[in-house]
């Protein structure tokens, strides 16, 4: 990656990172070390979606006066639209007859926000030939969500360009902008 790739996506990665942190102040919403917290922006949408790992069920965001007015709440639900895949034994992906959460993975807030941006857009058919997705996570994507991202998401729903951002990258990004090049890709 150039250098001045890297500072665009510094300068994106923070903005997203403030405008959560703002959303998160302004509507009191919990931000404890032990919960993840991302923000999703859809091009074309003035909502953002908003995840908590520790947030489950749509009826808490209630407490929350006036946030889904502001933000699009994600939450778990059943039926995982956005990972309808396992592995196989050899390494390979199968699609299971009935998709969903693997036990404990459904307090990763990346995905609930993919999976909220795939129902709610998805209404619409995907009717753009593309869409741009830039998503802020405060902690690192686990190798669950990284597979979302890099593998299955291109192969199921490749209208959606999502860029994701999460603060030790960014913090790589201020500190060590070196370290982004050469960048190694697996395609
Ligand atoms: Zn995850």
């Amino acid at each position: 990656m150039e250098l001045t790739q890297v500072q665009a996506h510094l300068k994106l990665g923070r903005q997203l990172q403030d405008q959560l942190q703002n959303l998160q102040s302004s509507y009191s919403l919990p931000r404890t070390n032990d919960r993840n917290t991302a923000i999703g922006v859809v091009e074309g949408r003035d909502m953002p979606f908003y995840a908590d790992s520790k947030i489950n069920d749509r009826d808490i965001y209630k407490n929350y006066t006036d946030f889904d007015k502001v933000a699009v709440p994600c939450y778990n639900f059943l039926g995982d639209i956005s990972l309808p895949m396992r592995l196989t034994p050899d390494l390979n992906l199968y699609h299971p007859k009935e998709p969903g959460f693997t036990r404990g993975k459904e307090k990763c807030a990346e995905r609930k926000i993919i999976n909220e941006i795939i129902r709610v857009v998805g209404k619409n058919n995907l009717e753009r030939d593309s869409y741009s997705v830039n998503i802020y996570t405060d902690k690192e994507p686990c190798m669950y969500c990284l597979s979302l991202l890099k593998v299955q998401l291109p192969m199921l729903y490749s209208k959606l360009n999502v860029q994701i951002y999460f603060e030790q990258q960014l913090n790589d990004m201020q500190n060590t902008p070196e370290v982004f090049s050469p960048e190694y890709q697996f395609k």
